[in-house]
């Protein structure tokens, strides 16, 4: 095998070495069935074993609560910026959203489409730069749910602390820092994530809902948009993504074996320091995008002095084996997506090309 890439992409993003090599281990043959887990019925017992298990280890790893359902669904996370205030609101209700950013946005136009939306804060002013004060938040009580977009892919900000919301749900849409540290399950009427930054490969949405918030969807919402037709079905109702499933498994094992969440979020936090500590000790040839006590552990955001540097710095990157330095396309600038499965080689790596890059251009 060549060399692997240091992998930074945002999303479809890098996946643990060790559970590539067991895929492939398994490609043609699970668990010696002479089939893949592709060729068979998710009926069968190995697939519904596979489907079981995956639901177990989140239980596990995100101590989740009995009283919450796991489904696995599709359409990414954002059908579910659609499905979530199509169950939710029901009449004389509303919603309400903390925008932060570029994720959060698409979710408040979707949410639009249903009743009225109340923002309930905006960094909007602050250019996206941080997460909004949450001490005073006044959600209005008609509201079914407060969301909140747990980190901001783009913008590279992440919440620290969640805003309490009494006995309003709290919803976060977790799809780039689901599983990169602990949360408080309890807290949250719902979580969800679409899974190709730290599950696992595109194709299957996590849903982690409380379920009382989802044992009855409004009558005129279609079969497979109504969470309830997925709860009763324990996500069997039609057939599901198996095998993006299947790869969630594995990734959620490698977790494990890492030993937990805890030790997962400690080795994000000293992966994502090597970086900033290169911003922050350039004497301003980089510059952090996000507020420091905002900073995402998952996406790293910054820029330089100017635009040709900044192209100068990718295309040196790219000839050194980095990928997916390049900014989201609506922003411009530089960012560094240090997901659970990003080495910590890849880090120091990219840290030293930052400060030696610094030193031939500064
Ligand atoms: N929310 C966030 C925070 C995201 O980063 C993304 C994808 N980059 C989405 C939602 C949309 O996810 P999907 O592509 O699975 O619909």
């Amino acid at each position: 095998m060549n060399k692997r890439a240091y992998n930074f992409n945002a999303g479809p993003a890098a996946l643990p070495l060790e559970v590539l090599q067991q895929a492939q281990e398994q490609f043609v043959d699970f668990q010696g069935i002479g089939m893949s887990i592709m060729e068979i019925s998710h009926r069968s017992k190995q697939y519904e074993q596979v489907h079981h298990e995956t639901q177990d280890l989140l239980r596990e790893l995100m101590n989740i609560p009995s009283n919450y359902k796991i489904l696995f669904l599709q359409g990414g996370a954002s059908t579910q910026f659609a499905m979530i205030p199509m169950n939710l609101v029901k009449s004389g209700q509303m919603s309400s959203y903390v925008h932060t950013g570029s994720w959060a946005n698409k979710a408040i136009k979707e949410a639009k489409l249903f009743g009225e939306v109340q923002i309930a804060a905006s960094s909007k002013e602050q250019e996206f730069k941080e997460i909004p004060d949450l001490s005073k938040l006044a959600i209005n009580p008609k509201a079914a749910y407060l969301h909140v977009t747990s980190n901001e892919t783009i913008g590279g900000i992440q919440y620290s602390e969640y805003p309490n919301t009494g006995d309003i749900p709290l919803i976060a849409d977790m799809s780039s820092d689901i599983l990169c540290r602990p949360v408080d399950v309890s807290r949250f009427g719902m979580i969800y994530a679409g899974a190709q930054k730290n599950l696992g490969p595109s194709g299957v949405t996590l849903v982690i809902a409380r379920e009382d918030l989802v044992q009855q969807s409004p009558e005129h919402v279609p079969t497979m948009f109504r969470y309830d037709t997925h709860v009763e079905n324990n996500s069997l109702y039609n057939t599901p993504p198996v095998y993006s499933i299947y790869m969630v498994n594995l990734v959620l094992k490698w977790i494990k074996g890492k030993g937990g969440l805890a030790e997962v979020q400690q080795f994000n936090t000293e992966k994502a320091s090597l970086i900033y500590d290169a911003i922050d000790s350039s004497n301003g040839f980089y510059k952090g995008v996000a507020v420091p006590k905002d900073r995402s552990i998952m996406n790293i955001t910054f820029t330089m002095s100017s635009e040709e540097l900044e192209k100068q710095f990718i295309a040196e990157s790219q000839k050194e084996g980095f990928v997916g330095l390049k900014g989201h396309r609506s922003v411009g600038g530089l960012r560094a997506s240090t997901y659970n499965a990003v080495p910590y080689e890849s880090c120091k790596a990219l840290a030293d090309f930052m400060i030696d890059f610094q030193k031939r251009n500064g």
